[in-house]
């Protein structure tokens, strides 16, 4: 018999057992009759002309039919059903018809079976990978929304807050500038000061606040002009001096090549992301510890190191204390101070920084073996910079252009 023949010969059994093992109910039985004619025409023709790929509209129409719950609860189960479809078959084939044209049967709907199988398999995997593509954009979206509305929240509330600030401000000034100079008023100079440096670490915390807006917006504006990267090492030095002191550490400073070099950067924000980094550095080292800086220079570019003997990183962290309240450390151990040990702070420094560098066009990042506050395995920080030898733009050109053209343009050994 030829396997064509044999294949009709056993559709109406085939059919009966398969939609008895795959639908309860009549009507479900009736609809799913109609399906699987399909199919065993599509594999009557696959088998007829070798060519396997007749299946292929009848399984991509399967597919498609998948409902979102399905693919969502990875409840698809197109392999399932062909697996029985190929079990009834190979029953169905043996009970009815002689061996040998059952045999010959088998063998030639094997290569169709197998087809389907891969067919599916692929098509299953397809559609997964786009539903999980589309939750992923669709999480991605969500994720950007909520970034947005927190960098809005963020400039808002520091605008907002500017204003009271610079009230009170303005009134503690007036109080303490009519103070009369007498003994008597030492206590009210005292709670003056005190007022003093509470507004002050406000403030540096809402224009923290507005930077980092700024950085998120992309409206961070550079102000270029010649910088010298161990000038401000000098004179980061001495403004954190007192602090190195009050935590009894050492800052050792090793010049190297390149760091004497007159690059174009914006001065201001450049000393502001190096002290951030240092004080850090101070923060989370223990009394009595070292923080070294050095550095080396590469082609285009010089390399900032800045190291110390602190409570270290953990590496899965490296990333997330650039990100914007990015602190590692217990809320509850926030402090006011800016170089108090362990003291957390809103966890802004480092993500203004990052802001920073890369506005430069350089990059930042960090290695430490670990966090151990007991063997402080220290933290090392590196700040790659483009060294740029002529100015970014024609206004900065315009202005430097008598100092960048003369020859001795050199910051000296520092
Ligand atoms: P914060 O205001 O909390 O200091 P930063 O953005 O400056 O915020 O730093 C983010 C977090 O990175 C800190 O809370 C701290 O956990 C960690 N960190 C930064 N610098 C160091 C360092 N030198 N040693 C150990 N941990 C550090």
């Amino acid at each position: 018999m030829r396997s064509v023949e044999a294949l009709e010969t056993i559709y109406r059994p085939w059919l009966l057992r398969v939609t008895r093992r795959l639908a309860r109910g009549e009507e479900l039985r009736t609809n799913l009759a109609q399906i699987l004619e399909q199919f065993y025409n599509a594999l009557i023709q696959a088998v007829e002309t070798g060519d396997p790929a007749w299946l292929d509209p009848i399984l991509n129409e399967w597919v498609k039919a998948y409902t979102e719950t399905e693919i969502s609860s990875h409840e698809l189960s197109l392999l399932a059903i062909l697996g029985q479809l190929h079990l009834t078959t190979l029953d169905v084939a043996r009970e009815i018809l002689t061996e040998a044209d059952a045999l010959s049967l088998l063998s030639l709907a094997a290569p169709a079976f197998v087809y389907a199988f891969q067919t599916a398999a692929r098509l299953e995997m397809e559609r997964t990978i786009e539903r999980i593509s589309w939750d992923l954009e669709k999480a991605n979206a969500s994720l950007q929304r909520l970034d947005k509305s927190k960098s809005n929240f963020i400039s808002v509330a520091a605008h907002e807050l500017k204003t009271p600030l610079t009230l009170i401000e303005g009134y503690a000034a007036m109080l303490r500038d009519q103070l009369p100079a007498s003994a008597e008023f030492e206590q009210a100079r005292i709670i003056l000061k005190g007022v003093n440096n509470g507004t002050r670490r406000l403030r540096e915390i809402i224009d923290d606040m507005i930077d980092v807006s700024l950085i998120d917006n992309q409206l961070l504006s550079l102000n270029f002009q010649p910088v010298w990267i161990n000038r401000l090492i000098d004179l980061l030095h001495k403004d954190l001096a007192r602090s190195l002191e009050e935590r009894q550490q050492i800052l050792e400073i090793y010049p190297f090549d390149g760091w004497a070099e007159m690059t174009f950067g914006d001065s201001e924000r450049l000393y502001q992301a190096f002290r951030n980094v240092l004080l850090n550095s101070i923060k989370y080292t223990p009394d009595g510890g070292k923080i070294s800086i050095s550095g080396r220079q590469l082609p285009g570019f010089v390399e900032i190191i800045i190291a110390d003997t602190g409570i270290g990183i953990d590496p899965e962290d490296h990333l997330r204390i650039f990100d914007k309240f990015g602190n590692l450390g217990d809320v509850s151990l926030h402090s006011s101070g800016k170089t108090k040990y362990k003291g957390g702070g809103p966890g802004l420094g480092l993500s203004i920084t990052k802001g920073i560098i890369e506005a430069h066009g350089g990059s930042i990042w960090v290695e430490s073996p670990g966090y151990d506050e007991i063997k402080c395995p220290g933290s090392t920080f590196h700040i790659l910079l483009p060294l740029r030898k002529t100015p970014p733009d024609d206004r900065t050109a315009k202005l430097f252009a008598p100092l960048y053209d003369t020859e001795n343009f050199s910051g000296g050994s520092g």
